[in-house]
């Protein structure tokens, strides 16, 4: 009997050792355009400034939730646990780069410049020395980052503006007018900035979204209804070199809930790849149902604009919808519709028209 319950407990600790392969979640939103769509997260937070996590963990999370490219971007100014983990700020990215380079998620050297409201805080990223930034005139710090070719997007612009209240400051419109900054954070977690969002379509910034997540990461996030924000890069490749040349090109959207921010173009794109409408449709005289499967992980929200069709439409992720098209006596119809959660502006969905045939 103590022969048996030893062996048994042998087996167990044989194979509590053995390695558990991690499972990823794949992230599912297509190429487009002979890009492929790089899932990123440049904004996220450790132990060496006020987050809870080591940075090895942050690539753990990353990896496992899909993501191809993160950035940690600790504050340069903000430490509240220096006393335990001292002021290093190249420490984060060397301690995670071994650990990202094993699983082949990219690692983009970053940092945030934490000043008060306004001008507010910074994301430099594409570093390679995050050092000559912790000096104390702000402007000399985005020189510094400038100096590097680092790309800079402000971070969430509005948070400490109450409801209504403006929040692009003159200093803002001094570093766009000095070419300072590239892109503009128009969503962080899950707030989005309307203003800043139209400022940036203005101004030409690239869209960013990102977690800026403290805490360690919810497993609820594995979900595809509750992925974290991130940028989507159309890249040329997946290199860290490509995803600077795409943030600088402006190829990017911002997938946040169930919705994608971004220019229309890049939207069309995502929908056109993402729906395939299959044949042979099911005719009767003056209709026709067509069978439309949506191989993405958005819930696709459609709203008719033109005369024919159904006034509503929702495309399930990952699913297959019959939709009944009505014709006319030449077997056509004109439709016209809204995709109100793929947005090109703040409160602006993609418009898409299309003339269809019946055979
Ligand atoms: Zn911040
Ligand atoms: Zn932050």
């Amino acid at each position: 009997m103590r022969k048996t319950a030893l062996i048994v407990t042998l087996l167990v600790l044989t194979l509590l050792a053995l390695p558990v392969w991690a499972q990823r979640r794949e992230i599912r939103i297509p190429d487009i355009y002979g890009y492929t769509t790089l899932k990123c997260d440049f904004h996220m937070h450790t132990v060496f400034s006020d987050g809870l996590v080591w940075p090895t963990v942050r690539v753990d999370e990353a990896w496992r939730e899909g993501l191809d490219a993160i950035s940690i971007t600790d504050h340069i100014e903000y430490q509240p646990h220096k006393a335990d983990v001292p002021t290093n700020h190249n420490r984060p990215y060397e301690i995670a780069a071994g650990k990202a380079a094993g699983l082949g998620l990219l690692l983009i050297r970053g940092t945030e410049i934490t000043r008060n409201t306004p001008p507010g805080h910074f994301n430099a990223i594409f570093l390679n020395d995050i050092n000559p930034l912790d000096t104390k005139d702000f402007f000399d710090v985005l020189e510094a980052a400038k100096a590097q070719k680092a790309f800079v997007f402000w971070n969430h612009p509005g948070w400490k503006a109450k409801p209504g209240e403006k929040y692009i400051a003159d200093i803002n419109e001094q570093i766009r007018e000095k070419g300072l900054i590239q892109g503009v954070e128009v969503v962080n977690g899950r707030s989005h900035y309307a203003d800043a969002h139209t400022w940036a379509l203005n101004h030409n910034f690239t869209l960013m979204g990102n977690s800026d997540i403290h805490s360690p990461a919810d497993n609820d996030q594995m979900q595809p209804e509750n992925h974290r924000t991130m940028t989507l890069v159309f890249a040329r490749e997946k290199t860290v070199e490509a995803i600077k040349e795409a943030l600088l090109k402006g190829r990017t959207a911002v997938y946040f809930g169930n919705t994608i921010i971004g220019k229309g173009d890049f939207l069309e794109g995502i929908f056109e790849a993402s729906i395939h409408v299959q044949k042979p449709y099911v005719q009767s005289k003056n209709a026709v149902s067509v069978l439309v499967t949506n191989e993405s992980d958005i819930d696709f929200e459609l709203r008719r604009t033109g005369k024919v069709g159904p006034s509503t439409i929702t495309f399930p992720a990952g699913q297959s919808t019959f939709v009944k098209i009505p014709i006319d006596k030449d077997g056509k119809a004109e439709l016209a519709y809204t995709v109100t959660n793929l947005c090109t502006a703040p409160g602006k969905g993609l418009s898409l028209s299309t003339t269809f045939y019946a055979d």
